[in-house]
């Protein structure tokens, strides 16, 4: 057992003594394969923006530190909002090429990618364990593990597929189109410096976007070795950008990503308050957003379990990765008739199994936690267990530095701190219980809802308890059950959204509703549309254009709307017709020529009868003119030309689309918007999906 004081401060007089025999050490810890890059040619203290390797700009460093022994690895740029801004702007400029790539030509960068991972993964290995003290064969383990979502990614990207959905108008052709939704904030933390990178870039890229991503502060060296891969790999400057910073210039770089309007999408993994915070921070911009956070698992045995593959399950679902990760077990519910089987059994195998130390130390299985004050929440809680009347079964104590040892309490209740909070280290309480609802209910009592596994050998219960458990994620007679295939994610508090899987690369997606008409049709024509269709058959100020925008547009939009003529008029626009109200709630239907995009009435949503003109040269301009605002819900246009309607059709950001027509919604298409105007669907059959939580199930001990 190493022993060492200060986990993340170090002296500063012997820094440099430990930060020039760390290269050494690396390399020296078994040498690579032939062929094979060397650990230390992974080590990079310098953040990578738009392919380049760069310092921040205030030339501020923090320090790394490998949380065995307090040694310093080195030091890496403390970027903040200014650099971050930066990066933003290139990975918004990168987009713009990046989208219009082919799945292929991703796929092909993508499975390139992970195949160097794969290559490099014993020296990559031993990179993660420096820094973040996982044992060497669970560093191995994590790089299969996160090489995997670049394969699995690189396949998905080819079937990224739309839709064409029966018409219910004869005239009309109805498409759904899946596209990139953008520059990709993401946020990650230290239990998986590598894995937690992949399985969002690894999507992100895959589906067309580019990405700005802050790694933990204890980790930055298996986020900046996945950088050089990628380049190497052949992925273009500005698709993947990887912001370093301290504890310190977390929030400032976070605010940028959360709050940036070129940011379109953020994705976070870490803990439930911090994914809290990003969410608020994220509505100023209405983004999409993705959260992996903290869990309270529970682990059920009951009565028909094998016991033994209990234990070994309980070993795996607790111990790995020190306890130190978001679906490790948290609470254990043992049944009342072999409570005490398992207890001794789960103690014996812990005793027997388990090794603290180093992570590079051939033998060891158990790492340190990640710093001072991981421990010191462990000894809390166990404290708070004992002091309620608790006992200890095995370990109980920290042995030094970041060590704490592998600790199973008996006689736990649901009050105690270790079963109400998430443990994140190597801690087990086992409780007692009697009846499956009542265990069902304890297990679901608790606002996390991350992971949740139990053992039973009875077909009726499997179905019951998998069913009724409250989590994203449920292991059946198996303890580890993350592979990159299957979807990841919470409910309740433990997140929203899904990572992995066919389902990881829908976050990084925008939906978008093309209406193809002929363009020949009347206004709404009556026999056509559905019943309760928003729009009515006549066209006739006075009697109201009917369905929607009568009274609401009289009463909040009437003076609005005049207000907006006024604006309009006042900077050089002319009326063609109409232009003022005629009394009560009724606005004469107006049409304004040599409107500009300064004028309110182009700026702002107008919610009622103006149409302002505004006269466009080519097609690049106008796109880009439709395109600059903060909204995305619908956009139109007439042409016949069969290039231009899929171009401008693919270029509007907006979540439905008329082509050739002028009333496009339908209950059978999804409807709803992109960037400030929406998240979610409503309609076709994308619209139940806003209702379901997608909960993944495995099936062990076959
Ligand atoms: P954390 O404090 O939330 O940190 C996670 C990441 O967020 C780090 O990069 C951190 O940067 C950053 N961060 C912290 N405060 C921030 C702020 N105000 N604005 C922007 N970014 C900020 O989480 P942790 O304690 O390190 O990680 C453990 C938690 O993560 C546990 O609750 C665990 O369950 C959860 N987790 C969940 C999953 C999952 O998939 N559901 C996976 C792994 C971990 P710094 O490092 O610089 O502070």
């Amino acid at each position: 057992m190493p022993a060492f004081a200060a986990a993340k401060i170090f002296r500063s007089a012997s820094r440099h003594r430990l930060y020039s025999s760390f290269h050494k050490i690396m390399d020296n810890l078994a040498p690579p394969k032939a062929g094979a890059r060397a650990a230390s040619s992974f080590v990079f203290d310098k953040a990578f923006v738009n392919g380049e390797w760069v310092a921040a700009s205030s030339g501020k460093t923090f320090e790394v530190v490998n949380p065995a022994n307090g040694k310093v690895i080195g030091s890496v740029p403390d970027m903040d909002a200014a650099d971050t801004e930066k990066a933003v702007q290139v990975a918004y400029k990168a987009f713009q090429s990046w989208k219009e790539t082919t799945a292929k030509e991703r796929a092909a960068l993508l499975r390139r990618w992970g195949e160097l991972v794969h290559e490099n993964k014993e020296e990559l290995a031993k990179l993660l364990t420096s820094e973040m003290g996982k044992p060497l064969a669970e560093s191995v383990g994590e790089l299969n593990y996160g090489a995997g979502f670049l394969e699995l990614f690189a396949e998905e990207a080819k079937r990224v597929e739309g839709d064409i959905i029966q018409t219910p108008i004869k005239t009309r052709r109805l498409l759904v189109l899946k596209q990139p939704i953008g520059v990709s904030g993401m946020i990650t933390p230290w239990n998986f410096p590598n894995a937690m990178i992949t399985r969002k870039a690894g999507a992100a890229i895959a589906a067309g976007c580019t990405v700005v991503l802050k790694p933990a502060e204890d980790t930055p060296y298996s986020a900046l070795a996945l950088c050089d891969l990628a380049k190497q790999a052949g992925i273009p400057a500005g698709v993947l950008n990887v912001v370093t910073s301290s504890r310190d210039n977390a929030s400032q770089v976070g605010k940028v990503l959360c709050k940036s309007p070129l940011v379109t999408k953020l994705s976070f993994t870490g803990s439930t308050f911090v994914g809290k915070l990003l969410l608020e921070q994220c509505a100023s911009t209405v983004k999409k957003v993705s959260l992996e956070l903290g869990g309270n698992a529970p682990f059920i045995v009951f009565p028909s379990a094998d016991v033994d593959a209990a234990v070994l399950g309980a070993m795996g679902a607790k111990f790995r990765c020190s306890g130190q990760t978001c679906v490790c077990a948290n609470r254990f519910y043992i049944h009342e008739s072999i409570y005490d089987e398992f207890v001794q059994k789960f103690g014996a195998t812990v005793e027997k199994e388990l090794r603290m130390g180093d992570g590079t130390a051939p033998g060891t299985t158990q790492g340190p936690l990640i710093n001072k004050k991981a421990v010191e929440k462990i000894e809390a809680q166990v404290q708070d267990a004992v002091g309620k009347g608790a006992k200890i079964v095995c370990g109980g104590k920290s042995t030094g530095g970041n060590f704490f040892e592998p600790t199973i309490l008996m006689g736990v209740t649901d009050d105690m701190r270790c079963a109400k909070e998430e443990n994140f280290g190597p801690i087990a309480g086992v409780i007692k219980f009697k009846t499956e609802e009542e265990v069902v209910a304890l297990a679901n009592a608790t606002s996390s809802g991350l992971a949740g596994y139990f053992y039973s050998r009875d077909l009726g219960q499997i179905w019951r308890v998998a069913e009724r458990l409250e989590t994203g994620l449920v292991g059946v007679n198996e303890g580890v059950i993350s592979v990159p295939d299957a979807p990841f994610g919470g409910w309740k508090e433990s997140g929203l959204g899904r990572e992995g899987g066919r389902y990881g690369i829908d976050e990084y997606l925008e939906i978008k509703y093309v209406c193809m008409g002929g363009g020949h049709f009347p206004l709404c024509p009556p026999t056509a549309l559905s019943p309760g269709a928003p729009c009515g058959s006549t066209w006739t100020a006075g009697t109201g254009h009917t369905g929607c925008h009568t009274a609401d547009s009289g009463k909040s939009g009437s003076s609005g709307i005049e207000a907006q003529v006024q604006d309009a008029v006042s900077k050089g626009a002319k009326i063609v017709c109409g232009g003022k109200s005629t009394g009560g709630n009724f606005f004469e239907p107006t049409v304004l020529t040599g409107v500009s995009d300064d004028m309110r009435c182009a700026k702002e949503e107008n919610f009622g009868p103006i149409a302002g003109v505004i006269k466009f040269k080519t097609e690049d301009e106008v796109v880009a003119l439709a395109n600059a605002t903060s909204s995305g819900l619908a956009g139109y246009f007439y042409s016949r030309d069969l290039g231009q309607i899929w171009r401008v059709a693919e270029r509007l950001e907006t979540g439905l689309v008329g082509v050739n027509e002028g009333v496009i919604s339908v209950p059978d298409a999804p409807f709803g918007g992109w960037k400030e105007s929406g998240l979610g669907r409503e309609g076709g059959r994308y619209g139940i999906d806003e209702y379901l939580e997608i909960k993944y199930v495995c099936m062990g001990g076959l």
